[in-house]
């Protein structure tokens, strides 16, 4: 365990100016705090804040990092608040051990490949300072470290599993590869421990035959640059046996190639040399083809900048090297940790390259610095930080991640369709909100389903997601169809008998052949849509009907007149304006009770008209697209009906006042009011009233008829 001046030493070697006291502070409070708490090891808890803190500093981290590398299990394990940390050291190190405990209790137990991706852009975007992902990745580095300790072997192979799932790609997106190769072969131990002693094993085989090839190597690449004015640095390592095994289980390769085993590092002092020293091994060493790649002339997306290539060298063994300045180096290692280094101006090198290269690292903290919000820091960064995706959870802790914007209700469909055609609320965080309410990040996000639910039309406009919109869309046409068969099963019905044919399904049947129709349902659907008429399937099946009389137009009927003895109608209305096989004209308001009639229009089912529409005359002419409609009973439900009032009311103080005091007392809705023209007199205007049916309708025209303020009322 680091001793306390130790730490202080290793922070004021690469920071000089670090705050000596407030570091020296924090190591006694959590030392204090955690008192004799233990590790599973024996050891005293407070070693591995410390030991976290030491792994901090080899990154050359700044003061405040350090510290919160000491502190950020205090609040989690010890009675330690938010409150504290922050009047002892300071919002801003208060704000990064609250980041860091609120990651720790992010707990990841899905068993699904596919959501690790998720939750490690989830933990990007949660940490909206990048010290805080930093801290995070030292802390599991040290538990690895110390993972032997922990007696379950259950619990070592779940943190090993989500430590190879989530934190050693997170280490590597933001480019630092140390880290990431060392949490990988830490957990590798745990998962697969044979095949990781498999490795070693062939390892020590290869050594005691070939011997110190690493140092054989270094030293002939070392003695070529003898004589050149290049001043180089060769360094050599054995790859760790994860990335080896990795490999051999990709290619299905032994271990006898040396290039997957070994990998040598070429440093030199600038960029230009870099070309320099690959033209001295190039001329002396064959290159092998497709090995080799410029990351100089194109860094990677996370500002790595070297140059590889494979030769064919010492021994006629192929190797594998990589040429880089030591600052290219710095950053291929720590990746976005490096910037802190240069971030003193003692240790800023004059590579200009290097400048311009991380000339985003250096603007990354000038935004830190500068406390932007979270959203402009991911905006601006150019690592993959997501700034354009939500992620929230379900009920059960599985993350779901949505293009930003997105809606509970796109949420439900992400869940899965059926969750979505069948919700008919949310709560987000535990609040009952709208399905249409925009998420945010972290939310919690509960759908309340009902079997009865199925898709409205207006769900279209609360969505963004295509998957959403196309399930919508696809479960509107499907009721839209089903609709459409029923109705049209109705009509052919009905047509069949008043012909007095039998309707039966084997003998409709009969038609589908020569019409051209693979099932009933799909010929129904074509009479309901309007596009084929019901007379036609009855001259096919009966070609004798043929030279009936012509037929008369479709008896007009409503509930008033209803003659239980007549044929039934055709068509019963109920929840019209929802419907889509059956809907009202436009601009026509017939309520229960109305006399109606339907016209059969292709593509959009049945048009009811109240039966005084003077749009009717246009149809006159085409008998066959007349249906008998008749209003269902309404029942218990009591549905209501929009009644569009016409009134002209004298213009006196308090008029508008008791015509709506009288509607809501004869139990009408107002959901509209259009002044449609003011004189000094009177005005005129249109008022819409939810009414169950019109004997309703009738009673509030006849109330509002006695007001002394009407001078004339009538329903349009
Ligand atoms: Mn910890």
């Amino acid at each position: 365990m680091l001793r306390q001046y130790e730490l202080v030493d290793k922070v004021l070697a690469y920071d000089p100016v670090a705050d000596e006291a407030l570091i020296n502070r924090a190591y006694v409070y959590a030392t204090k705090m955690h008192g004799n708490q233990l590790r599973h090891s024996g050891d005293p808890y407070f070693s591995h804040p410390i030991e976290v803190a030491g792994i901090l500093t080899d990154l050359r981290l700044d003061a405040a990092t350090i510290i919160t590398g000491l502190l950020h299990d205090t609040i989690e394990d010890t009675e330690a608040t938010p409150e504290d940390i922050a009047s002892l050291f300071g919002g801003e190190i208060a704000g990064l051990v609250d980041g860091v405990t609120k990651l720790s209790q992010l707990e990841w137990d899905s068993e699904d490949a596919k959501q690790a991706e998720n939750f490690r852009k989830f933990l990007l975007a949660m940490s909206n300072d990048i010290r805080v992902l930093l801290v995070k990745l030292a802390d599991r580095l040290h538990n690895m470290r110390t993972l032997h300790h922990v007696p379950k072997e259950a619990k070592r192979r779940r943190i090993a599993q989500e430590t190879l799932d989530i934190y050693a790609p997170l280490a590597g997106r933001m480019g630092m590869h140390e880290f990431r190769e060392e949490l990988e072969d830490l957990s590798f131990q745990v998962i697969n421990v044979e095949a990781r002693q498999a490795i070693e094993v062939r390892l020590e085989d290869f050594r005691s035959e070939s011997g110190d090839v690493i140092e054989r190597i270094r030293s002939q690449i070392l003695s070529l640059f003898e004589g050149t004015d290049l001043d180089i640095e060769v360094r050599g390592r054995q790859k760790r046996p994860y990335s080896i095994w990795r490999k051999m289980q990709s290619r299905s390769a032994s271990l006898e190639q040396l290039s997957d085993i070994f990998a040598f590092r070429v440093l030199v002092a600038d960029e230009a040399d870099c070309y320099r020293a690959l033209g001295v091994l190039h001329r002396r060493w064959p290159s092998v083809p497709g090995r080799f790649k410029d990351y100089i002339s194109t860094p990677k997306n996370n500002g790595y900048r070297s140059i590889h290539t494979t030769i064919v060298g010492p021994e006629q063994k192929r190797v594998e090297i990589q040429i880089r300045t030591q600052n290219m180096h710095d950053v291929a290692e720590y990746g976005i940790a490096a910037h802190w280094i240069y971030k003193n101006p003692d240790a800023q090198k004059s590579d200009d390259a290097y400048v311009d290269t991380f000339g985003w690292l250096r603007q990354l903290v000038e935004m830190l610095e500068h406390g932007s919000s979270a959203e402009e820091f991911l905006e601006h960064s150019k690592l993959q930080l997501f700034s354009d995706q939500v992620f929230c959870f379900t009920p059960k802790g599985m993350l779901i991640n949505l293009p930003r914007g997105a809606t509970a209700l796109d949420f439900a469909y992400a869940v899965h369709t059926k969750v979505g055609d069948t919700c008919v609320g949310c709560k987000i965080n535990g609040r009952h909100l709208p399905l249409r309410t925009p998420l945010a990040n972290g939310d919690e996000v509960e759908i309340v389903r009902s079997k009865a639910q199925r898709p409205v039309p207006i769900w279209e406009g609360y969505v963004v997601t295509g998957k959403a919109r196309s399930a919508i869309r696809r479960a509107l046409r499907q009721e839209q169809l089903e609709e459409f068969t029923l109705l049209g099963r109705q009509m052919v019905r009905s047509i069949f008998e008043a012909a007095e044919k039998d309707a039966a399904d084997g003998i409709v049947e009969r038609a589908l052949g020569s019409l051209g129709y693979a099932d009933l349902d799909e010929l129904f659907g074509a009479v309901g849509e309007g596009l084929l008429s019901a007379h036609e399937i009855l001259e096919h099946v009966y070609p004798a009907s043929k030279k009936g009389k012509p037929r008369k137009k479709a008896k007009v009927r409503s509930v008033d007149d209803a003659d239980p003895l007549n044929a039934k109608p055709l068509v019963r209305l109920r929840g019209v304006e929802r419907g889509h096989a059956i809907r009202f004209a436009k601009n026509t308001f017939p309520l229960p009770g109305d006399r109606i009639v339907g016209i059969i229009t292709p593509g959009e089912g049945v048009i009811v008209y109240p039966i005084s529409s003077p749009k009717l005359e246009a149809f006159d002419g085409e008998t066959d697209r007349w249906v008998d409609v008749a209003w269902e009973v309404p029942g218990a439900d009591a549905e209501t009906f929009t009644s569009r009032l016409s009134i002209r009311a004298s213009n006196e103080v308090g008029a508008l006042g008791s015509i709506s005091t009288l509607i809501a007392d004869y139990d009408g809705n107002i959901n509209n009011m259009t002044l449609a023209q003011r004189d000094v007199d009177f005005y005129d205007m249109e008022v819409d009233v939810d009414v169950r049916d019109l004997k309703h309708a009738t009673r509030i025209i006849n109330a509002l008829k006695g007001l002394s303020v009407v001078n004339a009322i009538s329903r349009v």
